[in-house]
C-alpha cells in the first residue's frame, strides 16, 4: 500500500482509532505498514498471534489487539499478553479468563463482544443476556472493561447496518453509567473495511480494518 493512501485511509478514521487486521496475512506485509506509520494491530487466532508477537518483537511500540473466537481452553495463553481483546463472549470465558489473570497478577483489558441481531450463527452476548449477567461481570476483578465490540449482519450496504451500531452505542451508554472506575466502558469497537465510515458516524472508538489495508487474505491458514 502506498504511503499516501496509508495516510487518507488514517485520517478517513479520526477520531477513530485504526486497528489494521493483520490475521492470515504475512509479517512482510505487517512490517511494511508498521514502517508506514501504523502501530495497532489485530490478529484472529492464538497461535497465529503469538508466534507473530515473539518474531516481531523488534518492532518497538507495536500494539496487539485479539478479535477473533477465543477458546476457553486458550484464556491461559492470551492471559496479559493483548492491548485489548475484543472477544469476550461469554460469562464463562470471562470467568476463566479472569482466574488466569489473577494467577499471572495482571489486569488484562477486554471488550465484551454483543451479537446485536441475535443470530443464531454468532458469538457474543444478547442484549438480554448481557444485561443479566452485568452485575457478575462487573465483580471480576482481573479484567477491565473497556467497552463493547459487534460484528453486525453482512449486509450488501452500509446503511442497513447503521441500527446495529446506535443500538451498540446505546447498549455503551446505558451500562456505563452503572459502572465501577475499574471498568471505564468508553469503547465502541465496530466497522470493518465495508462500514466503518458509518460506524464512525454512529460513534465508533475503534475501526477494524483488513482488506481495504492489506488486500484480499490469503485463505489457506
Ligand atoms: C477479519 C475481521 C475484520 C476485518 O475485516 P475486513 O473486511 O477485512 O476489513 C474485522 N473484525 C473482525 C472480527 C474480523 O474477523
Amino acid at each position: 500500500m502506498l504511503q499516501q493512501d496509508y495516510n487518507s485511509i488514517v485520517k478517513s478514521c479520526a477520531p477513530a482509532q485504526m486497528l489494521a487486521v493483520s490475521k492470515l496475512q504475512p509479517e512482510e506485509k505487517i512490517r511494511l505498514l508498521y514502517s508506514q506509520g501504523q502501530r495497532a494491530f489485530a490478529e484472529n487466532y492464538v497461535q497465529e498471534a503469538l508466534t507473530k508477537q515473539k518474531n516481531l518483537e523488534g518492532l518497538s511500540d507495536i500494539q496487539w489487539h485479539l478479535i477473533g473466537h477465543l477458546q476457553k481452553n486458550k484464556a491461559k495463553l492470551v492471559a496479559g499478553q493483548f492491548a485489548l481483546i475484543h472477544s469476550i463472549d461469554s460469562l464463562e470465558l470471562a470467568q476463566v479468563l479472569n482466574r488466569h489473570c489473577a494467577q499471572k497478577n495482571v489486569t488484562q483489558n477486554i471488550l465484551l463482544q454483543i451479537n446485536v441481531a441475535n443470530e443464531d450463527s454468532k458469538e457474543g452476548f444478547t442484549l438480554t443476556a448481557l444485561r443479566r449477567l452485568w452485575p457478575e461481570l462487573l465483580t471480576l476483578s482481573n479484567l477491565s472493561i473497556q467497552g463493547l465490540m459487534t460484528m453486525p449482519p453482512l449486509t450488501e450496504t452500509g446503511a442497513e447496518v447503521r441500527p446495529y451500531f446506535k443500538q451498540l452505542c446505546q447498549l455503551r451508554d446505558e451500562l456505563k453509567k452503572t459502572a465501577p472506575p475499574q471498568h471505564p466502558m468508553k469503547e465502541l469497537s465496530m466497522g470493518t473495511s465495508h462500514d466503518y465510515r458509518v460506524a464512525i458516524e454512529e460513534g465508533a472508538t475503534i475501526v477494524r480494518l483488513g482488506t481495504i489495508l492489506f488486500g484480499e487474505r490469503p485463505t489457506a491458514r
